[in-house]
């Protein structure tokens, strides 16, 4: 009887799992297994709020497996020793497993990789979690793409309509001894602030699945205008579900396409929401060229940058969302309480934190880190790189978001300052934008006063990008 084990990171998932699938179809059993070891994760082990998701994701994991009448074996500690392990309990041939694209993953999963065929095991490794590998696009000369929108043309006509693969049949697991539970992983927070990323989320590829069900009912008919608009579920919010690889990009757009030809009728444009999967795969595209990113300036230009010195009391009010400035402390506030934040507030308080502030991008990409339940170091640096105005294809760093404007803008009647800020919701809606114009209602409802001054601190900001320009 051969026997194989398939070694399970972020791609938590049963279906379109091209590792479990080539193991299942190769050998007559398998041992599926989760190694924790977070310590190999180089600088940017799993954040708190990307731990309390691993637990249930890798509960909902073994829940489906166990319906396969197949067990998660769960271990700790180093990789390459617990592998080694299970491969002598268990007589293993080989090990299965899908590719991460992190720096220090990369290096870790080298060393695996060639220590195994040293000890005489196959490891076979495999892309779940993105159209194209990073190495598979390419300009005319071979270089990577700094730029989006032609290393978008160019993925896009490498996107095909490919079935994802199903669940295997049979997937025959095979038990082993050791191993450890879920709970002694000590995943969860020891205190108990995790009620509302409960109320928020399922994790798991079941959840998954019923957040693209939503998406195709309602809010991709209108994603294009509908995504910048955060009272609304206007996106997918599918990003911690496609970050623990509980769904891949294949079975988005696939499961979608079904979705919509199951339902009939006037079929919605889903280009613009491929199109941020297509950033998506941009993000790993430039972490795996450019390793260095989620702490070096992409452009080398902005490390003269005089970011002003950190201040750690300023840092809290932006943190806990006491700025007074809105729109500010409303995504600060959902952050917090949800584990997510809506891209437009997002990139809003990024901006915020770098010019208005000017702190240095790399303290907002570490909270966010701790806080986002889809905290992914590809997107997040990305992110923070492209606010700050120090990214690849960057917003250029004198257009300094106007969150009083933006808030006008994309939260007209401010009902997601109402729900976010419960001071503010009994102001008239034009108030909540600027509470400062009524000091009694500052005075009534506890809510700080800005903490800046909005024009002289993005005046402020220009003169020190003086510095960079050139
Ligand atoms: P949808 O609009 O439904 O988009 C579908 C998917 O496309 C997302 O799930 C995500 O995987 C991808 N996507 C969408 N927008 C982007 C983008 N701008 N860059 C890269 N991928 C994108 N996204 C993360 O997944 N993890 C992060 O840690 C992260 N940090 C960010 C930090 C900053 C400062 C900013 C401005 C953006 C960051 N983003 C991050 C990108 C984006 O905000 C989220 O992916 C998006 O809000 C997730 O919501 P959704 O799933 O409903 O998106």
């Amino acid at each position: 009887m051969s026997l194989a084990i398939v070694w399970l990171r972020r791609d938590l998932r049963l279906a379109d799992n091209p590792a479990l699938h080539a193991a299942c179809a190769a050998h007559d059993r398998i041992v599926p297994v989760y190694i924790h070891a977070p310590d190999e994760e180089g600088d940017w082990p799993p954040g708190a709020a990307s731990r309390w998701w691993l637990h249930h994701s890798l509960a909902s994991l073994a829940a489906s497996l166990h319906g396969h009448h197949a067990t998660l074996h769960l271990r700790a500690g180093d990789s390459l020793g617990e592998l080694t392990t299970l491969i002598r309990a268990t007589g293993a041939e080989a090990v299965y497993w899908n590719r991460l694209y992190e720096p220090a993953v990369i290096e870790r999963d080298k060393r695996v990789k060639q220590a195994l065929r040293e000890q005489g095991v196959a490891a076979h490794s495999f892309n779940a979690a993105l159209w194209r590998e990073p190495w598979q696009i390419a300009t005319k000369t071979g270089d990577p793409y700094r730029v989006f929108t032609p290393y978008w043309r160019n993925l896009r006509t490498q996107i095909d309509d490919a079935d994802p693969l199903p669940v295997p049949q049979p997937l025959r697991g095979a038990t082993a001894d050791g191993g450890v539970s879920i709970e002694s992983l000590e995943l969860l927070p020891r205190i108990g602030w995790d009620a509302g990323m409960a109320a928020a989320w399922t994790p798991g590829e079941r959840g998954a699945q019923e957040l693209l069900e939503l998406f195709a009912d309602d809010a991709v008919n209108d994603y294009a205008e509908g995504r910048d608009i955060p009272s609304r579920h206007g996106t997918s919010r599918l990003s911690p579900h496609l970050h623990f690889g509980e769904i891949s990009p294949r079975q988005a757009q696939a499961g979608l396409k079904a979705l919509l030809d199951r339902r009939g009728g006037k079929r919605p444009d889903v280009e613009p929401f491929l199109r941020e999967l297509g950033w998506r795969e941009f993000a790993h595209h430039l972490l795996f060229h450019f390793p260095d990113t989620p702490t070096g300036n992409f452009n080398a230009k902005f490390d003269r940058f005089p970011w002003a010195e950190a201040d750690q009391a300023l840092l809290e009010r932006w943190q806990r969302g006491r700025t007074g400035i809105p729109l500010v402390d409303a995504g600060m506030r959902e952050l917090w309480h949800t584990g997510w934040m809506h891209n437009r507030v997002r990139m809003v308080v990024a901006s915020f934190l770098t010019k208005n502030l000017r702190q240095h991008w790399h303290h907002g990409a570490r909270w966010f880190w701790d806080t986002l339940v889809d905290a992914d170091l590809a997107n997040n640096s990305l992110g923070w790189q492209w606010v700050a105005g120090c990214g690849a294809d960057a917003a250029p760093y004198f257009r300094v978001f106007n969150p009083v404007s933006q808030s006008h803008k994309f939260d007209a009647k401010g009902e997601y300052l109402a729900r976010w800020i419960p001071e503010l919701a009994s102001a008239a809606p034009a108030l909540r934008h600027e509470p400062w114009k009524d000091p009694s209602l500052l005075r009534r409802s506890g809510y700080p006063a800005p903490m800046v001054d909005l024009g002289e601190s993005r005046a402020a900001a220009l003169q020190a990008y003086q510095a960079v320009k050139g």
